[in-house]
């Protein structure tokens, strides 16, 4: 009987892709093992979490890295390190932020449901600037520089396509002009891989990247890039800190060296401890992704989301085909259904809610419903399964 059984729970057919309420990508059997074999032996955290770093700033060009639970709580653990830097008696008060710069400059249009995560450690979002283009609304430099005042923690950055916005260079001018750090959420955006490397050379300070989506590695992992002081501060505030001074394995570089005063307590980042199992499957998962060939398998997915299209392609009142991505690309082919809802006499909702709840459950993206359409994304179907998609969505189309 396989795991979920003795659970009573079923396994879903996941044609949305990585998301996190469908417990994001089947994981590839090279990182299933490692975290395996990681898993019966202990070691030091401080240390795996220090090859990873070194791991992590050789790929990416940064000063340095960290492994997070995922990029929302990398969001949340660059605001810590934005405004604690390395004073301990702030790490300690954390949320409380009295008497502490804790405001964090973001362009409205870069407000998303994840900013949430900056403002766990005591975070106040200065949203500025409008969403759009000029006679709608834009953002402009000077919106960004006016909201900087002695209680700015830092700029924050999502990377996106929204229009009118001021880029990511030029925010990191501007934050760097201030002596302030740029907090940029880069969560979904690899592939392509020189992401990895693009928005650290082009200025940000913190760059935070899911390692559950297209990485390959851990759902409940993330990379955080940056500077190394940053990393620092943030490694203090995660860490598990039941210590004495005297058998501090840090004890040299922060207490002997006079740079703390004494170590930290547990900080704001403790509830979002990392496990070592995590942090290999995210490193074995790098190092696949490094060399995995990402074009073969964007490929090998519009082949299987052809498949499913030419099922239903002959239905009454239903327009299947690829996403056009050449405006805004995105990290892997989509496709798309058009459905006439007046035709089918039911709503797009109902289909969605129709697979997912009958046997076998099939998950599609909910992303374009606004266009009354189903989405389709393939990275996340392992072998024979666009069929069984086919299948289901035909039958279900057809009544
Ligand atoms: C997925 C995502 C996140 C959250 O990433 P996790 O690794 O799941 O924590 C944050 N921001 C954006 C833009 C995302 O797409």
């Amino acid at each position: 009987m396989g795991i979920y059984e003795t659970l009573g729970v079923r396994p879903v057919i996941n044609a949305s892709g990585p998301v996190t309420r469908l417990s994001g990508n089947p994981m590839h059997p090279d990182v299933a093992a490692a975290m395996a074999e990681a898993a019966q032996l202990c070691v030091r955290i401080d240390d795996i979490q220090e090859a990873a770093g070194r791991y992590l700033a050789e790929i990416s060009g940064a000063e340095a890295g960290y492994v997070t639970t995922g990029a929302a709580a990398g969001l949340a653990l660059s605001a810590a390190a934005a405004i604690a830097r390395f004073d301990v008696a702030a790490m300690d008060r954390l949320p409380d932020t009295a008497g502490l710069p804790n405001e964090i400059v973001i362009q409205r249009a870069h407000v998303t449901d994840y900013s949430h995560a900056l403002r766990l450690p005591g975070a106040k979002l200065v949203e500025v600037g409008y969403v759009g283009y000029p006679g709608q609304g834009v953002t402009w430099p000077w919106d960004v520089e006016s909201a900087i005042t002695e209680r700015t923690a830092a700029l924050a950055f999502s990377i996106g396509s929204a229009k009118g916005i001021v880029s990511l260079a030029e925010m990191a001018a501007i934050a760097h002009r201030h002596d302030l750090p740029l907090i940029v959420d880069a969560a979904a955006s690899l592939p392509p891989r020189e992401n990895l490397r693009r928005f650290i050379a082009e200025g940000a300070d913190l760059v935070t990247f899911s390692g559950g989506k297209m990485i390959g590695g851990p759902q409940a992992s993330g990379l955080l890039l940056g500077r190394a002081d940053l990393i620092e501060s943030v490694a203090l505030q995660q860490q598990d800190m039941d210590v004495y001074p005297e058998t501090w394995p840090w004890r040299q570089r922060y207490l002997e060296s006079g740079r703390l005063p004494g170590p930290p307590h547990h900080g704001i980042g403790r509830p979002m401890k990392v496990g070592k199992e995590e942090i290999v499957g995210l490193v074995v998962a790098l190092r696949r992704f490094m060399t995995r060939d990402l074009e073969a398998e964007r490929r090998d997915q519009q082949v299987q989301l052809e498949l499913i299209i030419d099922a239903l392609r002959d239905l009454p009142g239903v327009a299947p085909g690829l996403l056009d991505d050449s405006a805004a690309p995105r990290p892997y082919p989509t496709a798309i259904i058009r459905l006439d809802e007046r035709r089918l006499e039911r709503s797009a909702e109902s289909i969605v809610n129709q697979l997912a709840e009958e046997d076998p459950p099939v998950a599609v993206s909910q992303n374009f419903l606004d266009r009354r359409a189903l989405g389709l994304v393939a990275t996340t179907l392992r072998p024979g399964e666009a069929e069984i998609v086919a299948a289901r969505l035909k039958e279900v189309l057809s009544h």
